[in-house]
């Protein structure tokens, strides 16, 4: 029996063009390529730096992460050298299930990236990775009971991509098979107008057997592609039960490439004597701020210990884009020893790559205002290193070497994720993924809060 949904949404974290291309040629991802066949495939950019929770914050909310407040993984709280671990509460704007509710109409979400703690829609939103159990996943709180009845699996275990990938494989069938029972049973519960469910053992797979895959590892090679050929028999049951006519979306947030080598950029910063440690190293902010001009988060998100504005700031407003200048000629002359290969493409300031709430598109913003910011905007690292593909940016504050490559196989990559549109007007050159948002409102007729991003001049402009 057809269920009865509008618009539907599967988003497969972190899958990218060029794999999903050879998934469907070779035969992997069948049910798809019937759908690509008639509509195709397009390459889709996402955002900097290219993280889940931001890509997928700037998806819901149509804008740019500067309106948004959502910049990485983990974000250092304003005026001091703290860390906070950004969730929805953070999230300074509304989410489409917000604005789609609001005209009445029914959603539903699972497990999008920055969506826990779930905000009051009218439907269903049940949280991501962030969420610490399943009792306290989604809204309405009732729905909870359901998700522990089938032992719903909020996330798969990342850890055991370390230790025991065999153990891995297992975590996530479980994970996806569990994430699939929901969404069917949802989606038969009732009539939606807008359905969204999120896979996100694909980026996982992808940080811990890329490489094996690549390579055509005896065991691990067609264990990769067994997990994708299971999401692609969920897809033909979906196609199925949604008939071939409602506008549906699927598509990554962002692309993937194989590791060269992992670059602990805390430990460049140190030899070049930008940060200082503190006595003791207990987190990733644990730095001797009168000693340090400058410091950094991950992915290649680099701070200027600023005066006035850190709690112990050295560096004078005076001497803010002098220092972002220096600093970024030290990132730009970072090489791999070994192949003496340049390690970061290009250094962006905030103000380059950001604009605030009530700017449409990159306005002209002062370095020094910029320096000044406050609000979401004022979250925003200093400079922004964008690595060339393969050299993955971490911390390694506490460490001792710069380059190394460990079990993690795999990064994500800007340029190269995909989207296949059945039915759904999306702009035609350049698409990113803030850029979405939109053409879902317009389906409706829901005019898109008047501080959207994603049309005309309000998009990524420094490619
Ligand atoms: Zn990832």
């Amino acid at each position: 029996m057809a269920v009865n949904c509008k618009f539907m949404v599967l988003s497969i974290d972190g899958v990218p063009f060029g794999l999903m291309e050879r998934m469907l040629r070779e035969g992997v991802m069948l049910n798809l390529a019937g759908l690509v066949e008639r509509w195709g495939m397009r390459q889709m950019r996402s955002v900097q730096p290219t993280v889940s929770c931001v890509a997928w914050s700037s998806y819901m909310t149509g804008c740019n992460p500067g309106k948004h407040g959502i910049f990485g993984f983990v974000d250092r709280r304003p005026h001091s050298y703290d860390l906070a671990f950004p969730n929805a509460r953070m999230m300074a704007v509304e989410n489409i299930w917000q604005v789609l509710s609001r005209a009445d109409k029914r959603v539903f979400g699972m497990n999008v990236p920055a969506t826990y703690p779930p905000r009051p829609v009218n439907g269903v939103l049940i949280g991501g990775f962030l969420a610490p159990t399943v009792d306290k996943a989604a809204y309405p709180a009732g729905v909870n009971d359901y998700l522990k009845s089938i032992d719903y699996q909020i996330d798969s275990d990342a850890a055991l991509g370390r230790k025991d990938k065999r153990a891995m494989l297992v975590n996530l069938d479980k994970t996806l098979s569990k994430r699939m029972e929901a969404m069917f049973y949802f989606l038969e519960a009732e009539r939606w107008d807008f359905f969204h469910t999120h896979i996100m053992g694909s980026d996982r797979i992808n940080h811990f057997l890329l490489e094996k895959m690549e390579e055509g590892d005896a065991e691990f090679g067609p264990a990769f592609f067994d997990y994708y050929r299971k999401i692609d028999g969920y897809i033909g049951r979906l196609l199925e039960k949604t008939g071939s006519e409602a506008p549906l979306m699927i598509f990554s947030d962002h692309g993937f490439c194989p590791i060269k080598q992992e670059v602990q950029l805390s430990r460049y910063l140190i030899e070049r004597g930008w940060t200082a440690l503190a006595d003791q190293v207990q987190h990733p902010l644990s730095i001797n701020p009168e000693k340090s001009k400058a410091y950094c988060l991950i992915p290649g998100r680099v701070f200027v210990n600023l005066q006035g504005r850190e709690p112990q700031g050295i560096v004078p407003i005076e001497e803010y884009q002098q220092t972002r200048e220096a600093l970024k000629r030290d990132l730009l002359e970072l090489r791999e020893p070994r192949t003496g290969d340049k390690v970061i493409e290009k250094v962006l300031m905030r103000e380059e790559l950001y604009w605030p709430r009530g700017c449409q598109g990159v306005c002209e913003v002062a370095p020094e205002q910029a320096a000044r910011a406050e609000g979401t905007y004022g979250k925003a690292a200093d400079l922004i290193a964008v690595p060339y593909d393969g050299y993955d940016l971490k911390l390694g504050l506490a460490g001792q070497v710069l380059f190394q490559k460990t079990e993690l196989e795999g990064m994500h990559t800007y340029a190269d994720a995909f989207m296949i549109a059945r039915d759904v007007e999306l702009p035609e050159n350049d698409l990113e993924i803030l850029m979405l948002a939109r053409p879902i409102l317009k389906r409706w007729g829901v005019e898109p809060p008047a501080d959207m991003d994603g049309e005309g001049k309000a998009i990524t402009n420094w490619n």
